[in-house]
C-alpha cells in the first residue's frame, strides 16, 4: 500500500512524543531445545512418523526448534496412554490428591513465570508485557482455582454425583498458547479426566515446557499427554473412537468441520470459535477512557484475540472527538520487539495470517474505504502490522462481518440505543461486546439486548478463571472457566 492511499499523522498536531530507550528482556535467560519429541505416557518420545516441523521467532524469521509431527500412530499411542492412566491411577486416586498435582503445577509455574513469558513472547510474538501480566498470571490462576474444584465437585452441583467422562481430546489456536493450553487441562484434569492436548504448529514451545514441568512435577505418566503437529494431528484427534469429550479452541471454520465430523458419535464436545466484538461508545462515555479501553481491545494484542472489540461503533455527537482521540494515542503505540518491555503492539504470529490480514486491507483500498494507520517504525524482519483504523465502512463490508484477527478497527456510527444493538448483533459471530456510558442502567439495557457471551462495560478483554466464557451463534458452543466450564468434562448422575 502507498503512503498516498493512506492518511497519516501528517493530518494531525502532535506535540513532542515520549521516547523509550530499549528495555528488552534477555532470551539468554530461557533454554529452548534444537528439537523436541513427543510427551506421552511421561515421556519424551520420538514421533513414530519421523517428521519435525519447525517453529520460527515471527518477530525476526529466525528458526526456534523442531518439532515433532505427531501421526495417526502417535496420537492412538497418546490416547491409549491416556486410557491406561485414566483406568489406572488416576480415577483411583483421592480427589484431593488430585487436587495437590494442580496445585503443584501452579506453584511450580509461579517459580517459572519468567520463564515461561519470555519463550511465550519469542514463540508467539506478543509483547513481553502482555504474556508476563496477563497470560502466565492468568495460566497460574487457572490452575490455582481448578486445583480447588477437584474434591468439592458435589458441591458444585448439589443433589447429583458428578463423574469424569474418561479422556479428553484437546486442540488449541496459537494466540494465548499456555493459556489456552490451561484452560483446557485444568478443568480437565480437575473433573478427574485425563488428557490428549494438541498446541497449535506455530507456538508449540510453552505446552512442551509446560510438559517438562509436569513431569517435574511427578504427575503419574499418562495423566496429561502433549501432542505436537499441525491440523492432520488434530483430525486424527478428533477422529480418535478412545476420546470421550473434545475440547476445541480456534477458527469458526475448523469447528465445523469438527462439529461434522463427532455428529452420530457419543463424544461430548466444546468449541470455542471466532468472534467480531462490537465495542459501543455512547456520547455520555468517559472519552478518554474509552479511548484507553478501545486500544486495549484490538490494538495491545495485535488483535489476535476471539474475543477483540475489533468493530468499534461510536454514537454520531462524539465520534468526531473519539476518533481524532483514538489517532493520537495510536500514534504513541510502539510496534516492535516482543522482549522489549517498552514494547505495546508486537509480531503478526505467522507470515499466513499477515498476508491474511493485508488481504483485508487491500481490498478497503481497493473500495471506498479510508484507511488510516499510525507512522511508526518497523522492524526489517519479521511480521508486522500497524495498528489500523478503516473508516467508511457499511455493513456488508468484509471487514465489518468476517474476523480479521489482527490490529484492525472498523469504524461506524450510530444515532440511537436501538441502532446500536442492531448493528452489533448484526454479525454471524456472539463471543463478547462493550459498552461505554456513564448511565447504569444503559449498560443494563444494552448488556440485555447483545446476544454475546461476555459483555464487558467501561473496561474491555478482563478475565477471570471464576468466569464462564464462551459465545452464540458461530461463536461457539459450551462455555470455560468457572463452574459452567468444568461441567462439560462430568457426567451428573443421582
Ligand atoms: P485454527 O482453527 O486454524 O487452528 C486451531 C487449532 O486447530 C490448531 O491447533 C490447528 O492445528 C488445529 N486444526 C487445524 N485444522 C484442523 C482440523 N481440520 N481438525 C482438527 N484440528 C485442526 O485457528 P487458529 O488460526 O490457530 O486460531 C485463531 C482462531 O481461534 C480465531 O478464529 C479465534 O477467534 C479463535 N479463538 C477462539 C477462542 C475462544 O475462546 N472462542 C480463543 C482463542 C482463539
Amino acid at each position: 500500500m502507498s503512503e498516498k492511499e493512506i492518511t497519516t499523522r501528517q493530518n494531525l498536531h502532535f506535540d513532542e512524543l515520549w521516547a523509550y530507550d530499549p528495555a528488552p528482556e534477555s532470551p539468554d535467560y530461557v533454554k529452548i531445545e534444537e528439537k523436541y519429541d513427543l510427551f506421552i505416557d511421561g515421556r519424551f518420545q520420538e514421533p513414530e512418523s519421523g517428521r519435525y516441523l519447525r517453529t520460527v521467532n515471527p518477530s525476526n524469521e529466525t528458526v526456534l526448534a523442531q518439532v515433532a509431527e505427531a501421526g495417526k500412530k502417535d496420537v492412538d499411542k497418546a490416547v491409549t496412554a491416556a486410557r491406561k492412566a485414566y483406568d489406572g491411577a488416576w480415577s483411583k486416586m483421592a480427589a484431593k490428591e488430585r487436587g495437590k498435582y494442580l496445585f503443584r503445577i501452579a506453584r511450580l509455574l509461579q517459580e517459572r513465570a519468567r520463564e515461561f513469558a519470555i519463550i511465550e513472547s519469542m514463540d508467539c510474538g506478543k509483547p513481553i508485557r502482555e504474556s508476563r501480566d496477563i497470560d502466565i498470571p492468568q495460566v497460574i490462576a487457572h490452575f490455582f482455582y481448578h486445583a480447588g474444584w477437584a474434591d468439592k465437585l458435589e458441591y458444585a452441583f448439589p443433589g447429583y454425583r458428578p463423574r469424569p467422562l474418561g479422556v479428553a481430546g484437546q486442540i488449541i489456536p496459537w494466540n494465548f498458547p499456555l493459556l489456552m493450553a490451561a484452560w483446557k487441562i485444568a478443568p480437565a484434569l480437575a473433573a478427574g479426566n485425563t488428557v490428549v492436548i494438541k498446541p497449535a504448529e506455530t507456538t508449540p514451545l510453552t505446552a512442551l515446557k509446560l510438559a517438562e514441568l509436569i513431569r517435574d512435577a511427578g504427575l503419574p505418566p499418562g495423566v496429561v499427554n502433549i501432542v505436537t503437529g499441525a491440523g492432520q494431528t488434530g483430525i486424527e484427534i478428533v477422529n480418535h473412537p478412545g476420546i470421550d469429550k473434545l475440547a476445541f479452541t480456534g477458527s469458526t471454520e475448523v469447528g465445523k468441520l469438527i462439529q461434522k465430523a463427532v455428529a452420530g458419535t457419543d463424544k461430548k464436545y466444546t468449541l470455542e470459535l471466532g468472534g467480531k466484538a462490537a465495542n459501543i461508545v455512547f456520547d455520555d462515555a468517559p472519552v478518554e477512557q474509552a479511548v484507553e479501553g478501545i486500544v486495549n481491545g484490538i490494538f495491545f494484542n495485535q488483535g489476535h484475540v476471539c474475543c477483540a472489540g475489533s468493530r468499534l461503533l461510536v454514537q454520531e455527537g462524539v465520534a468526531d472527538e473519539l476518533v481524532y482521540k483514538l489517532k493520537m494515542r495510536m500514534e504513541s503505540l510502539i510496534v516492535g520487539d516482543p522482549l522489549d518491555k517498552n514494547t505495546d503492539i508486537g509480531a503478526i504470529n505467522s507470515k499466513d495470517q499477515l498476508d491474511r490480514i493485508l488481504g483485508f486491507l487491500a481490498e478497503g483500498v481497493e473500495g471506498d474505504q479510508k484507511i488510516y494507520q499510525s507512522k511508526c517504525d518497523l522492524p526489517e524482519k519479521g511480521y508486522w502490522c500497524r495498528p489500523t483504523l478503516v473508516e467508511n465502512v457499511s455493513q456488508s463490508h468484509r471487514i465489518v462481518q468476517e474476523e480479521v484477527f489482527g490490529p484492525v478497527l472498523s469504524i461506524q456510527t450510530f444515532r440511537t440505543p436501538a441502532e446500536a444493538v442492531t448493528l452489533a448483533n448484526n454479525s454471524p459471530y456472539g463471543l463478547s461486546g462493550g459498552v461505554w456510558t456513564d448511565k447504569g442502567s444503559k449498560i443494563f439495557k444494552i448488556g440485555k439486548g447483545i446476544r454475546a457471551g461476555v459483555i464487558w462495560a467501561n473496561t474491555f478483554n478482563k478475565f477471570d478463571p471464576t468466569s464462564p466464557f464462551g459465545g452464540y451463534k458461530e461463536s461457539g458452543i459450551g462455555r470455560e472457566g468457572g463452574i459452567h466450564g468444568l461441567l462439560p468434562y462430568l457426567e451428573l448422575s443421582q
